[in-house]
């Protein structure tokens, strides 16, 4: 197999793709957030909640300190393993992930 080394444009190509790369960089999860278990609609059935959840609705699997309750059991559904935490949802608050969550189910409903 040909491997091809990628061509950049200009250096200004090089500082947008570092961005983007740190914005996709994986962070880990901020202790009592739960900011992504409440902001977005799941279509999905989730545990004590059949037809999933609307968006702005608290999972009914979310515990008090903003745990899953079913994290790593298969009833989990795979949306959510799929939403990884990442500077560019979680940012630096939980202020900030609820609005870019909300954003996100404006663009995507
Ligand atoms: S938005 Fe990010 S920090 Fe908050 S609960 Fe979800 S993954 Fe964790
Ligand atoms: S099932 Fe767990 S991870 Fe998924 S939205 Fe509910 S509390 Fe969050």
């Amino acid at each position: 197999m040909l491997l091809q080394r990628p061509v950049f444009s200009s250096p200004l190509s090089l500082v947008t793709m570092q961005a983007t790369h740190d914005l996709n960089r994986e962070v880990n999860c901020r202790p009592d957030c739960g900011a992504c278990c409440i902001a977005p609609s799941i279509t999905s059935p989730i545990p004590g909640m059949p037809q999933g959840k609307p968006a702005g609705v608290r999972c009914a699997q979310l515990l008090p300190d903003n745990r899953c309750a079913i994290f790593g059991h298969p009833e989990r559904p795979a949306f959510c393993g799929g939403l990884q935490p990442s500077l560019e949802m979680c940012g630096p608050d939980r202020e900030y992930a609820v609005r870019w969550l909300n954003d996100l189910e404006r663009q995507t409903s």
